[in-house]
C-alpha cells in the first residue's frame, strides 16, 4: 500500500479525480497531515465517511522509527529503523540562520567511492519518497522547532534515486507540503551528467552541489569509480548547461585528503579547470574513518589551498565543522551501530 507521505498534491489530486471527487480534496488532506500533524484518515473531520473509507483502503501512514540519538550543542545525530528493518542516519545542524538537516536518499551507496563509508555498504535500495520526508519530520518533532534549511548529503546518491528525490522536492516546497523555500535546500551528487541535464531541465531554485574532490580524471577516477562513467570533462560540459538553463551558482565539493589530492600543483590545476565557471568551491576537511586509509589534510595546507584558488579568483570557502565527537560523517553513525 502507498503511504500517504509518498505522494506529491498533484498526483494525490489525480487520484481524487480518477475515483470522481473534487481535487481540493488532495490540498484539504496535505493540510491533515502536513500542518495539523495526524496520523490517521479517521481524525480527518472534514472529509464523508466514503472518502476517508477510501483512502484507507489506498494509502497507509508509514513510519520510520528513531533508535539511536548522538548529540551535543550544535548537532545531533539521529539513526532510524525503517519498516523493512533497515536503518539510515540524519544529522541535524545548529546555525545562526537556523536549523538545518542532512538527509540519506538511499540505503548503501553503489558509487563506491574510495574515501567513503556509505560507499562500503552496496546499496540495498532506494529510499521511498516518505522516507526521506520522514527524517525532517521526525526531526522537527524530536527539537520540537521548525528546521529550516535541508542538505540532501546523507548516505546514497540522490540522483540515483532521482523520480523519487524529485517527488521529495516537489512535497519539500509545497505550500501546503513543509513549505521549505527551494533555496534553502540543497542537493549534492558525485556526478551522474544525465540527471544533472535533466534537473537544470527543471529550472528550479535547488541549489546544485557537486562532488569533484579532484582536478583531473587520473585522480578523480582514483578515489571514484563514478569518474569512470562520466568524466571531469562530461561534467564540467553539464554544469556549464545547468549555468545556462537556472543562471544559479554551483558548488563543488572538494575533500581535503592528506597527500592526495591537496598538493598546491592541484589548488593550481583546479584553478585552471573552474576559470570562469559561477561556482564556488567548498573545501571540507576529511572526516577520518575507522577502516578507511586516508587521512585529514593538515589545518595549514588547507589553508594554502585556499589562497591559491582566492588567488586564482576562484570562489572558495572551508566548510565549518560540526560534530567531530558525533561520528559526524555520512555512514559513520550507523557504521558504528551495526559493527561494520
Ligand atoms: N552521494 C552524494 C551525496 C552524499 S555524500 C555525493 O557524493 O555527493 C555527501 C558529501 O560527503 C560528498 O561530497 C562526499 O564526498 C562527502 N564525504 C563522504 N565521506 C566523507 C568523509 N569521511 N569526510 C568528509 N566528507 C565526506
Ligand atoms: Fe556514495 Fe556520495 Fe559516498 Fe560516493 S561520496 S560512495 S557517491 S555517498
Amino acid at each position: 500500500m502507498k503511504s500517504i507521505f509518498s505522494i506529491t498534491r498533484n498526483k494525490l489530486e489525480d487520484y481524487f479525480l480518477e475515483k470522481g471527487e473534487k481535487k481540493f480534496k488532495a490540498t484539504q488532506v496535505f493540510e491533515w497531515i502536513y500542518r495539523k500533524g495526524v496520523r490517521s484518515f479517521d481524525d480527518m473531520t472534514n472529509l464523508k465517511k466514503e472518502t476517508i473509507d477510501m483512502l484507507k483502503e489506498d494509502f497507509s501512514f508509514n513510519e520510520i522509527k528513531m533508535v539511536e540519538k548522538e548529540e551535543d550543542e550544535l548537532v545531533k545525530k539521529y539513526l532510524f529503523e525503517l519498516s523493512d528493518g533497515n536503518k539510515i542516519e540524519s544529522v541535524l545542524m545548529v546555525h545562526d540562520y537556523g536549523l538545518s538537516i542532512c538527509i540519506s536518499s538511499q540505503i548503501g551507496c553503489n558509487m563506491g567511492c574510495a574515501f567513503c563509508q556509505s560507499g562500503r555498504l552496496k546499496k540495498i535500495r532506494n529510499l521511498t519518497v516518505d522516507e526521506m520526508l520522514l527524517q525532517i519530520m521526525e526531526v522537527e518533532k524530536d527539537v520540537g522547532e521548525r528546521i529550516s534549511h535541508v542538505v540532501v548529503m546523507g548516505i546514497g546518491e540522490p540522483f540515483d534515486n532521482y523520480d523519487n528525490f524529485i517527488d521529495f522536492i516537489n512535497i519539500v516546497t509545497d505550500a501546503y507540503g513543509l513549505a521549505i523555500g527551494q533555496r534553502h535546500i540543497t542537493v549534492s551528487t558525485s556526478g551522474i551528467v544525465p540527471k544533472i541535464k535533466l534537473f537544470a531541465d527543471l529550472e528550479s531554485g535547488v541549489n546544485l552541489a557537486i562532488s569533484l574532490h579532484a582536478p583531473n580524471n587520473k585522480l578523480r577516477s582514483s578515489l571514484m569509480k563514478i569518474n569512470n562513467a562520466y568524466n571531469i570533462e562530461e561534467i564540467i560540459d553539464a554544469i556549464k548547461y545547468y549555468l545556462d538553463k537556472t543562471n544559479r551558482r554551483v558548488t563543488f565539493e572538494y575533500i581535503m585528503l592528506k597527500d592526495v589530492n591537496d598538493t598546491d600543483e592541484c589548488a593550481i590545476e583546479l584553478s585552471k579547470l573552474l576559470k570562469g565557471i559561477n561556482c564556488y568551491v567548498n573545501l571540507i576537511p576529511y572526516n577520518e574513518t575507522e577502516n578507511i586509509e586516508f587521512k585529514r589534510s593538515n589545518t595549514s595546507q588547507i589553508a594554502r589551498f585556499y589562497d591559491i584558488l582566492k588567488k586564482n579568483n576562484i570562489n572558495v570557502t572551508i566548510r565549518k565543522e560540526f560534530g567531530s565527537n558525533v561520528s559526524a560523517a555520512c555512514g559513520q553513525l550507523r557504521a558504528k551501530v551495526e559493527g561494520e
